[in-house]
């Protein structure tokens, strides 16, 4: 049965990234073909998946077999096996797969994966390093730096922003960030405004340059 259609994926590689990904893509209604050379972690999502398949990914015929030339989007979740990732890689591009993502341990490994020509590197240890980094800091309840200076976090609203309307603040010439969301105690999050007034306990969402949010993100 080939699946490959608009909207799937097949990830390569079930280990813990490649499996949360293709579990997470799966709730979100993605098809995806699963590929691992582990008996074990196949017969495991076995049903979890649209289609899991026990194959080496580093071999042409393999790749041919399963259409994964027809697909869309390829994700190449191999990262110990440098070899493993870095051939399937170069196989997936000669066979011209229009989208392909690839995990990277370390730079190095992503420096290949780029030359390759792998449309999108990620690097989901170091990506998390960095995030969890600053919350272990405390500052914020939850983080996420868009690109390298520029940041959005989720923060308890600081006592000086209580009780005054958004727009008569002066967060953006003073601190440098901008309000974005708001949510009172148990209500769902709601668009920020020039009217919104903001009470103790509520939870927002600042983005701004990534330095800005920090030090704002500390204010009590
Ligand atoms: P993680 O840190 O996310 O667990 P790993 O690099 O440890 O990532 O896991 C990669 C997965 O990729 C393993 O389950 C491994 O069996 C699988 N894998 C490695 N080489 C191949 C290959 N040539 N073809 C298909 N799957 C592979």
């Amino acid at each position: 049965r080939r699946i490959a259609e608009a909207d799937s994926v097949a990830v390569i590689g079930l280990g813990r990234f490649g499996s949360s990904l293709a579990k997470e893509l799966m709730a979100a209604g993605t098809e995806v073909l699963g590929i691992d050379t582990d008996e074990d972690l196949v017969q495991s999502h076995n049903g979890e998946l649209t289609q899991v398949v026990r194959a080496d990914s580093t071999k042409e015929e393999v790749l041919r077999q399963l259409a994964v030339d027809e697909f869309d989007r390829v994700v190449i979740a191999i990262g110990q096996d440098l070899k493993a990732s870095i051939l399937t890689a170069s196989l997936l591009i000669q066979l011209k797969v229009p989208v392909i993502w690839a995990k990277a341990v370390d730079d190095q490994h992503g420096r290949i994966l780029e030359q390759l020509g792998v449309h999108r590197v990620i690097y989901p240890e170091k990506d998390m390093g960095r995030r969890v980094a600053h919350l272990v800091r405390g500052a914020a309840k939850d983080y996420l730096e868009i690109e390298p200076g520029y940041s959005l976090a989720k923060i308890t609203t600081p006592d000086l922003i209580v009780g005054t309307p958004l727009g008569q603040t002066t967060l953006r010439r003073k601190h440098g960030v901008t309000v974005t969301a708001f949510k009172h105690a148990d209500e769902t999050w709601m668009n920020a405004d020039n009217e919104t007034v903001l009470g103790h306990g509520d939870s927002i969402l600042i983005v701004g340059p990534t330095d800005r949010v920090e030090a704002f993100a500390q204010l009590r």
